[in-house]
């Protein structure tokens, strides 16, 4: 098997303030991680997808693809769901592409995109130049202004030859990490950036699930208007 895609779901996501986790609530009438699961399973690269649950949770229902490997048990962290993943991708996997299940509106040309760059340049994430003005913040009171045009939003799928990832994971202990590119950089490697898209939005606050709602709304006229 050459592209594993590990789709981390085990969070709980609080801050979205409904009674399940995250991964399991529906967007449109489908859940977060059969969104997912649908994204990466249009990837021409991805072979094989493997969830990684919150304990005592089974897959939902609606996500189905024959490109699915039975599901894991997540941890503490992120990063700890990113090690279950990791210990039970088969090691003739080369390249790992991580995606958090709370990305349902990846395209699946992007994931296409970032498979690629990761197999020319070892490392490669989405990410998007950041619009607003960034302010560091001290007790309500701002310390300071970043130079904006320095930084851009990290999104996923973040790609990794599985080799490097395994080491950047094994190698994290002491080093919180929300994504996969920071463990990777830790360890000295360069990860190469490639554009993502704005529909790509993480759901994390109930606003997030109305937008989400209309980009898909958006995407149905889009394609009833090609199909006219
Ligand atoms: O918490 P946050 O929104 O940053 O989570 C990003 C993704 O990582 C989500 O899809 C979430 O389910 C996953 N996650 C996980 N295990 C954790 C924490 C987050 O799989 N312990």
């Amino acid at each position: 098997m050459r592209v594993a895609a590990i789709v981390v779901a085990a969070g709980r996501g609080e801050r979205l303030g409904q009674n399940r986790p995250k991964a399991y609530i529906e967007l449109a009438g489908r859940s977060l991680l059969a969104r997912a699961v649908d994204a990466l399973a249009g990837s021409r690269h991805v072979d094989a997808i493997l969830p990684v649950l919150p304990a005592g949770l089974s897959v939902p229902e609606d996500a189905v693809s024959v490109k699915l490997l039975p599901a894991v048990v997540g941890g503490d962290e992120r990063k700890d769901s990113v090690a279950a993943g990791l210990a039970a991708l088969s090691s003739d996997v080369e390249w790992v592409a991580v995606h958090d299940a709370a990305r349902p509106l990846v395209r699946p040309e992007a994931i296409d995109r970032v498979i690629e760059a990761a197999m020319k340049h070892e490392a490669a994430l989405l990410a998007l130049p950041i619009p607003d003005t960034l302010k560091r913040v001290e007790g309500g009171r701002v310390t300071g202004t970043a130079a904006r045009e320095e930084y851009y939003a990290a999104q996923t799928p973040q790609v990794f030859r599985a080799s490097l990832l395994r080491k950047a994971v094994a190698e994290s202990r002491d080093r919180a990490g929300t994504d996969c590119a920071q463990l990777v950089e830790a360890i000295g490697v360069d990860v190469h950036v490639v554009d993502g898209d704005r529909e790509n939005l993480k759901i994390t606050y109930p606003e997030d699930l109305r937008l989400a709602a209309f980009f898909l709304t958006d995407r149905e006229t889009e394609r009833n208007e090609e199909s006219a």
